[in-house]
């Protein structure tokens, strides 16, 4: 191929003659590689019918159960001692159900299928091969397991951020939005001695200690709002909020807030509210804030304030490294491709979901655990892979068993046999992505790539440039 118009017509417009000279340079390149380009066969590789799932939040739970219900075993890892993970800290979804209950139920039926084998207080100890031959062992407290399996998929979660702000821990009148879903599920919710709550949002979030909107925050502040509402309409409640996010259905939410008296107070980053302690730990709280629509600072004293705190991802560090993919500045999983590849990651044969790849509601998190699992029942159901022909190639001859190609591999595609003595570099070829950079990275030019051989690339050099 001669990119003409990526590498010549686009990016020199303005210098047609230039351009054209460049387009000639780059036609007999071309035909110069031509000259040495030979078949490339086309390899199958055999697919482990099963799945490793990480995580036993709902999202792992979901992806282990549909994958099981397409018939391949699933051994799903947690590395607490039950299921649930943050859906057991909510108590009631926007339609008054009990995600408690939902969890419990889908945890009853992940531990009771025939297909299901879960490891729970366990972890992943360490992880080789590619798509469709993987081998993991799981570290548990009774010793050691190694599975077989063709896929996984991360479900590792997150939690709440743990907020230093607003005097969160110095007065018992500060909470979170889920200590208050917790109390508001109690039997003595809240005394009736309360007459006024304020809610503050993006506490931690937006550029503060997280860089992100965590998505569920606003619509969590609604939901107990309203549940405050139904249980004490006389309330009166204050939002100060950044902008409120009621995407979607939640702005059904948002205007039945309004409807019930809840009022929304706007403040901006540069001046949040500040809140003072009044003279004792149990006494009433001043919040004072100012209003950028009104043009004037607002006093209240409230008997609760309700921080809004975002998500933070469980720590990827160390799976990560293990797996070779990558992650965010923000520590979440970085899928491979935000509109293509949504659930995969850029190895082959892994796939993300919930909270381990962004913030987002349970709703949210059902419907991307059920894509991860269609994701990853393809290549169990094809039951072979066939992977891309154009591989990094090692001459046996050439490599010095130096490992740089190993560690720069941005695919775990390249690999020291350490059984081989002289020790050899070994290509995987199901893993790798034939981007080349082992064959940069060699210092004794021991790599090449189908389809851009050394003779190849001598080739085209060599007719750079050649008049005519
Ligand atoms: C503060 C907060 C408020 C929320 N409010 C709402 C709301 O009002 N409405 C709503 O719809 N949703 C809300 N959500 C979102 C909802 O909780 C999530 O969408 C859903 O619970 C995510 O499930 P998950 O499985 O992705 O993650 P998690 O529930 O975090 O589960 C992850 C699991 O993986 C395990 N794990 C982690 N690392 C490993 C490892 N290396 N090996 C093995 N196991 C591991 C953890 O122990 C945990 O059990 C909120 C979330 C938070 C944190």
């Amino acid at each position: 191929m001669a990119n003409i118009r990526d590498q010549c017509s686009w990016v020199h417009m303005h210098e047609p003659e230039a351009a054209t000279a460049k387009a000639k340079d780059l036609v007999r390149m071309a035909v110069a590689k031509a000259a040495h380009l030979t078949a490339l066969p086309e390899q199958r590789l055999p697919v482990t019918p099963s799945a490793l799932v990480i995580g036993g939040g709902l999202a792992g739970m979901t992806a282990a159960l549909t994958i099981a219900e397409q018939g391949f075993p699933t051994t799903l890892v947690e590395q607490g001692d039950t299921l649930g993970g943050s859906a057991l800290l909510l108590t009631a979804d926007r339609f008054g159900g009990d995600p408690r209950k939902i969890v419990a139920e889908l945890a009853y039926k992940v531990k009771i299928h025939p297909l299901i084998s879960v490891r729970a207080k366990a972890s992943v100890a360490s992880v080789s091969g590619y798509v469709g031959n993987f081998t993991t062992t799981i570290a548990k407290k009774a010793g050691s397991e190694v599975i077989n399996h063709g896929v996984m998929v991360i479900a590792t979660g997150g939690k709440p951020y743990a907020p230093k702000q607003y005097l969160y821990g110095d007065s018992e009148r500060v909470l979170t939005q889920l200590e208050l879903e917790q109390r508001l599920a109690s039997s003595r919710p809240l005394s009736a001695k309360i007459k006024q709550v304020v809610m503050i949002q993006c506490v931690g979030s937006r550029g503060a200690d997280l860089a992100y909107c965590s998505r569920v925050c606003c619509g969590q502040a609604l939901k107990n709002a309203l549940r405050l509402k139904t249980l004490m309409p006389e309330l009166s409640i204050f939002i100060y909020y950044r902008d409120m996010r009621a995407y979607g259905f939640l702005e059904d939410d948002y205007r039945k807030a309004r409807e019930l008296g809840v009022i929304f107070i706007r403040y901006t980053p540069e001046n949040p509210p500040k809140v003072t302690p009044g003279h004792s730990k149990s006494s009433l709280l001043k919040v004072v804030g100012y209003d950028p629509l009104l043009g004037e600072e607002v006093e209240l004293d409230t008997d609760l304030l309700v921080l809004s705190v975002g998500i933070v991802p469980e720590d990827p560090t160390i799976l990560s490294r293990m797996l070779k993919v990558p992650v965010t500045a923000d520590k979440f999983y970085l899928e491979a491709h935000v509109k293509l590849r949504p659930v995969d990651m850029a190895v082959d044969g892994i796939y993300v979901c919930g909270l381990a790849h962004a913030p987002k509601s349970m709703d949210e998190t059902i419907a991307q655990a059920q894509a991860a699992a269609g994701r990853a029942c393809q290549p169990l159901a094809k039951g072979s892979i066939s992977p891309e022909p154009i591989v990094s190639h090692v001459d046996p001859e050439l490599c010095i068993g130096c490992g740089a190609c190993e560690i720069f591999c941005p695919y775990k595609a390249i690999t020291i046999d350490k059984e081989v003595k002289p020790r050899k570099a070994m290509t995987l070829t199901a893993s790798c992505k034939g981007c080349g950079v082992c064959a940069a990275r060699c210092p004794t030019m021991a790599i090449d790539m189908g389809r851009f051989t050394l003779e190849g690339i001598r080739a085209q050099i060599a007719a750079f440039g050649e008049s005519v």
